[in-house]
């Protein structure tokens, strides 16, 4: 097996995939993408209503923490990460969102020039192809599969229904029309089958020649000659190696190995790195600064009536769940559960939509790792522009111990205003009468009646991680920015990092399509020079 190609690209994750089917569509450059994790073709990552076994286990999850979070009574929040081929979009929840114009314009503005959203448009249209109505800012014939969930069960509509009644319109498609409202939500779903980043991105080219795949390596450091970037030192079950790369080394390890493995290389903030015997390649104090997520609190609701989804799920429903999907790909199998959903204005000043709502048709706890199922129904409020920063710091100089995150949630009051508004919102919403039939009672009774600073309390005992962690090596050209806008590690040559971690800030959306996005952007910038 050759150990050097044009191209290394570690982690075959939403953005790793992206980038090995581009750069490979040019059978004469040599393209090696490598991955720590197995190949991932378990029929329960297939399967979209299986989504939390994959989760759930360690072979497709890195399982990180965070914290202890200062700001949320010093819990530590347990943070997913896709682990194999398809990485993250591999075990996530398959909800589609390109986020708002505004969001990638304020890039822009930002100063990272090339990311207004004329500039994303064309790059959101070629990576899917959406099944639903024609509309001239939706692509037809990219790799993703996107599909308009149906909604169909009674509580998806009162959801809907409610919302009308409280006073929000439904969005048409809040992936090209107004985002604001509620909708049916669009997943990442093909024929019942979820439609990962490998699904979508390396099944239809797995015969290519010039593409070498590795599974079950995992990257150790990026090597250097000087500041050149010159490939990278792995270790797999056969032992040590170094795959060389002639051209570029490209991280798109994601938002919280991607700055670990630059720090364990030798890039990054000098001091910090001395204090765990690491000489400096490039001193660059921004990596692993500007952690952002999406915070998120569960209202839930008791329903006495077996009609939530999970009386659909006892033994006897779930084989007819197996069955049905396995042979039709169709019924209950085929959903991801989150069919509907809603973006909405906190009041509290933003320019536009700064809540969004997700929601479950039955109630669903995580204990010891484990989900258990209740009877009911769930509103999953979040706070979609979080002013709150963090950080992701080295442990160890060990590239296998997972890094010290915190994303210091609800750290700035805006956050907390922000997050009130939208439990007070949502309480309401969910109090409107067509949920009288079904609502039996709040199951957070602490909320009844309580003041804003009884709900900032109850925030911070309950407020989680929506699993979208971004901007640890973000783009820009000022001191603390990591890489250019094309993704280049400043001061440095041959190493460019494309995944969550380069996003400047979080867009209105959960983040896979903006991440896909920006690494067909990226791409299309790579092969065109
Ligand atoms: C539980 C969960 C639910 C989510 N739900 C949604 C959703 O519904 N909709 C949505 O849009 N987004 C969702 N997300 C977020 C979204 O899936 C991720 O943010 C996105 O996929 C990240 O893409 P990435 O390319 O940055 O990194 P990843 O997709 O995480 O890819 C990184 C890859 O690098 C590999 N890797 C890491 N370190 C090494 C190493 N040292 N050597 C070799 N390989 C390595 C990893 O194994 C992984 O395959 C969810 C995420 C999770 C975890």
């Amino acid at each position: 097996m050759a150990t050097e190609y044009d191209y290394v690209i570690v982690g075959a994750g939403s953005a790793g995939c992206v980038l090995a089917n581009r750069l490979s569509q040019d059978r004469t450059t040599e393209v090696c993408l490598i991955e720590a994790g197995p190949r991932a073709s378990s029929i329960f990552i297939r399967m979209p209503a299986a989504l939390t076994i994959p989760i759930e286990s360690s072979t497709y999850n890195w399982k990180y923490a965070s914290g202890p979070e200062p700001n949320l009574d010093g819990r530590r929040v347990g943070q997913a990460r896709g682990r194999g081929l398809g990485g993250s979009s591999a075990i996530n929840g398959m909800v589609f969102v390109r986020g708002h114009p505004k969001d990638y314009d304020g890039w822009a503005e930002f100063g990272i020039e090339g990311w207004s959203f004329a500039d994303c448009l064309p790059y959101f249209k070629r990576l899917e192809t959406y099944h639903g109505p024609g509309h001239p800012l939706r692509g037809t014939d990219g790799p993703v599969s996107v599909t308009e969930s149906r909604g169909d069960h009674a509580f998806y509509q009162r959801f809907l229904e409610a919302g009308t009644a409280w006073g929000l319109s439904q969005a048409a498609d809040y992936n090209a029309d107004d985002q604001a409202g509620t909708h049916l939500t669009q997943a990442t779903i093909r024929d019942g089958i979820r439609c990962s980043a490998a699904e979508a991105y390396l099944k239809p080219i797995r015969d290519r020649k010039n593409l070498t795949i590795r599974t079950g390596v995992f990257v150790e450091r990026v090597m250097f000659q000087g500041n050149r970037a010159i490939g990278v030192a792995c270790s797999s079950a056969s032992g040590n190696e170094a795959v060389r790369a002639s051209k570029e080394v490209v991280l798109s390890t994601g938002t919280i190995a991607s700055p670990q493995l630059l720090m364990v290389s030798g890039v990054g903030p000098r001091v910090h790195l001395r204090e765990h015997g690491i000489d400096a390649v490039v001193h660059l104090p921004g990596v692993g600064e500007n952690l952002q997520d999406h915070v998120v609190a569960p209202l839930r609701y008791r329903c006495d009536k077996p009609v939530s989804v999970k009386a659909q799920l006892g033994l006897l429903g779930r084989a007819r769940l197996g069955v049905e999907w396995l042979l039709f790909k169709k019924g209950l199998g085929a959903s991801n559960f989150f069919e509907v959903g809603a973006f909405f204005d906190s009041g509290t000043g933003a320019d536009y939509v700064n809540l969004q709502h997700e929601f479950l048709p039955f109630l669903a706890d995580f204990q010891d790792g484990k989900v258990v199922l209740g009877d009911g129904f769930q509103y999953f409020v979040s706070q979609m522009r979080p002013f709150s920063r963090g950080t992701i710091r080295l442990v160890s100089a060990d590239p296998r111990v997972h890094p010290s995150i915190i994303f210091n949630y609800l750290d700035d009051p805006r956050d907390i205003t922000e997050m009130i508004a939208g439990i007070k919102l949502t309480r309401e919403m969910a109090r409107q009468r067509p949920w009288d039939a079904f609502r039996d009672a709040s199951l957070d009774t602490a909320l009844d009646g309580a003041s804003d600073s009884d709900i900032a309390l109850w925030l911070r005992a309950n407020a989680n991680t929506e699993h979208h962690p971004v901007g640890t090596c973000r783009m820009g050209s000022d001191p603390l920015a990591v890489t250019d806008n094309a993704g280049l590690v400043h001061e440095t040559e041959g190493l460019r990092v494309v995944d969550g971690s380069i996003l400047p800030n979080i867009p209105t959306a959960n983040v896979q399509a903006p991440i896909m996005m920006v690494a067909e952007r990226i791409a299309d910038l790579m092969t065109r020079t």
